[in-house]
């Protein structure tokens, strides 16, 4: 499947992250490999509650936790700092930090992936000695599933990105009765996932977190207003020149008006008749919605 012996994991906190990593672990017992956790400051606690118990349950200790460093000097990348469950941050530092010196993310500016999971994930693999460009000796194993194969990197062969769910076939079902076996489980629906108020996901599931949880939107109310001039020349609202966060320049507020409509029906991960017939304006996503991968998603 891949001729080295090295193997980094981005471990994304998902259900189909953790599968994947388990039968890396399970299969290549031998292989070199590095789990990084890349945490943005914005995961929800269970994500971050998830991500320990498979460390502790069946990854054997290996995850890394890690955190992305903003270093606010022009032409000079993320750095990365080494963490853990009790000292990661949870108020969106990380991700404050990065906007900071970037600007809001967007559909416009959807680097936040890169520059705070890729780049710091990259820092700590280099100081274990798996390097990348002309040197590059490892791959990186990335969690999609062979129903997702639309968001595949083009690049996968050069940069030696694996998809070993792909290859093997497994689908989203697969994955949920896999993690059925666990004596745990992500509590949290689809909807929570990655950072809560992730700009990538639906409306509807936006709207539907709004309803859950209102106070997973106090931080990006207050970076909505503190950053909206910041870098907004090319990428603004034309109706007030701001930059925003959501899709058709939606504010915070603006969602919760959508989530609070008598018509308004909330997104459910287990209700197959919803994606069938609610496929519209408030449905537009893409596979990030569902888990903030490395390496994938980049036509978003
Ligand atoms: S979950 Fe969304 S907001 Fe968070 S890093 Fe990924 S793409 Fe960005």
């Amino acid at each position: 499947m891949f001729d080295t012996d090295k193997l980094a994991i981005s471990f994304s906190g998902g259900r189909t992250s953790a599968v994947m990593t388990k039968m890396l672990l399970d299969k290549f017992p031998k292989k070199e490999i590095i789990i990084t956790f890349a945490n943005t400051g914005l995961e929800h606690p269970d994500t971050l509650r998830f991500v320990k118990d498979c460390d502790q349950k069946i990854f054997n200790n290996k995850v890394v936790w890690i955190e992305g460093v903003t270093t606010h000097q022009a032409r000079k990348g993320m750095g990365c700092k080494v963490v853990d469950f009790k000292t990661a941050a949870r108020n969106g530092e990380p991700y404050r930090e990065a906007v900071k010196k970037y600007g809001l993310f967007n559909k416009t500016n959807p680097s936040c992936t890169g520059r705070l999971k890729v780049e710091p994930m990259q820092k700590y693999l280099k100081t274990q000695g798996f390097l990348r460009g002309k040197k590059l000796n490892h791959w990186t194993a990335v969690g999609i599933r062979s129903d997702e194969v639309d968001r595949i990197s083009r690049k996968r062969k050069e940069l030696k990105f694996l998809y070993p769910l792909v290859t093997w076939g497994i689908t989203k079902e697969d994955v949920l009765r896999e993690c059925s076996k666990w004596s745990f489980d992500l509590k949290i629906d689809e909807h929570m996932g990655n950072c809560v108020g992730c700009f990538k996901k639906s409306i509807r599931k936006l709207c539907t977190v709004a309803k859950d949880e209102p106070k997973q939107f106090d931080f990006w109310r207050d970076i909505e207003h503190e950053f909206k001039e910041l870098k907004a020349e090319n990428n603004y609202d034309p109706k007030t020149g701001y930059r925003r966060i959501y899709r058709e320049n939606r504010t915070v507020d603006e969602i919760f008006e959508i989530s609070k409509k008598d018509d308004f029906r909330r997104f459910n991960s287990k209700d197959g008749l919803t994606q069938l017939t609610m496929f519209g304006d408030l449905d537009k996503t893409t596979g990030c919605g569902e888990s903030c991968e490395v390496y994938a998603d980049e036509n978003w």
